[in-house]
């Protein structure tokens, strides 16, 4: 038995990373928790320390981290409290890791994952805002170091496993004609232009089939994430806009599919569970128990698909728009993305200013060339501010 590996999970209490320890725990033999981090959550952070025994635990914030300290200290726990964006690097990029699950929501995951791709770590990617804002930087980043890069996004997790074993980047070498990304269209598929105007947190948040965090699900709501995922795709994968084609698929069976010259089409099924993917990134290319229960083809018994509604969704159009805009568009797009959705949240704006606000910045702002990351950091900065200038006017 080869000796166990070494995981950091970013992002340990959220809802990625609660299963990735799901899937972990499964696995002692397998795995052992290197470090886990957290935003401000000490209380849970704790408990996963109690049950994982990390060598180390980060907290952003520095108050939950003088919390987590003395909760460590008290239980004698060997974990060593570390706080702040540069611990999140270092335990990231740790010599003693072996892989990292990206799972810290937005682009606050953006720093810790890229500090996991210099070091050269099999990177496990949730976060697509990072790919979003800075995709030809970390995908260039990834290159250099040969980190082996899994996607755990189920839509491209399920591309990653329909494309060639060692498909190169080059669709029409290896006869691929395109990318189906599938979609569930949301808990408002079927809500009217009208009624969506009324929309509330609650509704935006309760999805038909995946339990998530609160961002990415008015990000499902509103069909950013599948806007998002196009952009996530095009990188991942070396696709052009054109070559990514978003079908809605209510059940959430597929989770997507490629489509190749000959007329064939491979398709990834299974239940909607993050479990799946987590289990074929950790322990790829062999397959291991993920906790999952098996599809019953015969219960779903129907698969349904539709093509996207670009007048309802428009944040699904602003995406493409960003995407071919290229440079620094997609990050003021996510940006603005991720103030408007905090502001929803905290029912400053409604659901359908959202749209609005992004197209806004993307139609104020220059788009720039990005050359280093810094052109991906002040985009990030200045479509913030002319994002909250757009709530305080409206
Ligand atoms: P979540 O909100 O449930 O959890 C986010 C995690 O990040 C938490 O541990 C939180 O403490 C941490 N965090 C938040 N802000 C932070 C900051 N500023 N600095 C450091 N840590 C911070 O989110 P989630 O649903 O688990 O999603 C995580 C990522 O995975 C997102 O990028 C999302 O798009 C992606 N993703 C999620 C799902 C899903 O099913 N939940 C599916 C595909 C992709
Ligand atoms: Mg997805």
């Amino acid at each position: 038995m080869n000796k166990p590996q070494s995981i950091t999970v970013l992002g340990a209490t959220g809802s990625i990373g609660k299963s990735t320890l799901d899937v972990l725990a499964r696995h002692p033999e397998r795995y052992r928790v290197y470090a886990l981090t957290a935003y401000q959550q000490d209380e849970l952070l704790f408990e996963q320390c109690v049950r994982f025994k990390p060598s180390f635990a980060v907290m952003l914030d520095e108050q939950a981290g003088l919390r987590l300290s003395g909760r460590v200290r008290a239980a004698g726990l060997k974990t060593e409290v570390l706080v702040g964006v540069e611990a999140l690097e270092q335990v990231a990029a740790a010599t003693e890791v072996d892989a990292v699950m990206a799972a810290i929501v937005g682009a606050a995951g953006l720093r810790p994952t890229l500090a996991a791709a210099r070091a050269g770590k099999r990177i496990l990617l949730a976060n697509k805002e990072t790919l979003v804002m800075a995709g030809r930087l970390f995908m260039d980043v990834v290159r250099q170091s040969g980190s082996p890069l899994l996607p755990i996004d189920s839509e491209h997790n399920a591309i990653f496993q329909a494309l060639p074993e060692r498909y190169t980047g080059d669709m029409g070498a290896n006869g691929v004609s395109k990318i189906l990304l599938t979609a569930s269209g949301g808990p408002f598929r079927n809500t009217s232009l009208a009624d969506l105007q009324q929309v509330t947190p609650e509704q935006a948040c309760a999805h038909p089939n995946w339990s998530m965090g609160r961002k990415i699900s008015v990000d499902s709501a509103t069909m950013m994430n599948k806007g998002l995922e196009v952009i996530e795709a095009h990188w991942l994968f070396n696709a052009p806009a054109d070559a990514i084609q978003v079908v809605v698929h209510p059940q959430s069976v597929i989770h997507s599919m490629v489509q190749y010259v000959d007329g064939s089409v491979l398709a990834q099924l299974g239940n909607p569970d993050m479990r799946t993917p987590i289990a074929y990134g950790l322990a790829y290319p062999e397959r291991i128990d993920a906790g999952v229960a098996p599809l019953d083809l015969f219960k779903i018994a129907r698969l349904d698909f539709v093509a996207p509604d670009f007048e309802r969704f428009p944040c699904l159009e602003l995406a493409y728009r960003a995407l071919r805009a290229g440079g620094t568009a997609p990050a003021l797009m996510n940006a603005a993305n991720e103030v408007a959705v905090e502001a929803f949240l905290e029912r400053r704006i409604s659901f359908l200013d959202i749209p609005r606000l992004i197209a806004h910045v993307l139609d104020e702002l220059p788009t720039v060339v990005v050359n280093v990351l810094e052109d991906v950091l002040s985009a990030d900065v200045q479509a913030r501010a002319a994002a909250q200038a757009w709530i305080a006017r409206s």
